[in-house]
């Protein structure tokens, strides 16, 4: 894509995280933006890094090992958001610095085992399914506790927090109410678990509204790159 559209994109979103972030007395410095360049070039992932991007977030396994390779020289911090299958997870654990979609104890079993030796552990959080519905990714809320204490268990996963993608809904009220609820299971979990530090939430639409509910990553991809093709 065009670099200086680039540049004005991710100018932008700077302006809006510090505002955002000036409205609820937080630092600005303590919010991560993980541009999410699923989909992406090489290219435009290149033309970010230059604008002072350097961590991104894939969601599909194979077009992001493409990537991991050709952007080997430039030291990216890589997260993995996307639903896991079995079969992915030693190229995962192989990969990636982070893991933000961990919903099931087969899966984080998989990549503590698989994570190699010679890497610090893995960096992950649980993904929360606020909706209810069961078809969704995501740990129930009933669970998480339990989920929770057994990734802490793990030896080469580092568990940091939670992850979650609520419903889209143009109306900021019910953008904050669902945010306001994974930070309420967050802060719970912080009773016995007081090492989490992390709070993924917020994509290119309701940023604002994740600020204002605790995010410390945001998750933006359209905001950045623009509108994906697929
Ligand atoms: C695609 C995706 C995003 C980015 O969404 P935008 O609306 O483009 O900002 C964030 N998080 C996850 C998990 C995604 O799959």
């Amino acid at each position: 894509m065009n670099e200086q559209l680039l540049a004005d994109n991710i100018a932008k979103l700077l302006e809006r995280v510090r505002l955002s972030a000036e409205k609820s007395q937080r630092c600005p410095d303590d919010i991560l933006l993980l541009a999410v360049s699923k989909t992406r070039s090489s290219a435009d992932i290149r033309a970010a890094h230059a604008c002072g991007l350097d961590q991104f977030g894939e969601s599909y396994l194979q077009e992001a090992l493409i990537k991991i390779g050709e952007l080997d020289d430039l030291g990216l911090v890589w997260h993995f958001i996307g639903p896991i299958q079995s079969n992915k997870t030693r190229a995962i654990a192989s990969h990636f610095h982070w893991v933000h979609s961990v919903d099931r104890v087969k899966i984080a079993r998989r990549l503590s085992e698989q994570r190699p030796g010679h890497l610090p552990p893995l960096q992950v959080c649980l993904q929360l399914n606020i909706s209810g519905e069961p078809s969704k990714s995501g740990v129930a809320p009933e669970q998480l506790q339990e989920f929770a204490e057994g990734v802490a268990a793990l030896p080469r996963l580092q568990l940091r927090g939670l992850m979650a993608i609520p419903a889209p809904s143009p109306d900021r009220a019910e953008q904050r109410q669902a945010f306001a609820s994974v930070r309420q299971a967050f802060e719970q979990l912080r009773e016995n678990m007081p090492q989490l530090d992390t709070l993924s939430m917020g994509m290119s639409a309701d940023l604002e509204a994740a600020v204002a509910e605790g995010a410390t990553i945001l998750r933006p991809g359209t905001a950045i790159f623009g509108p994906r093709d697929r």
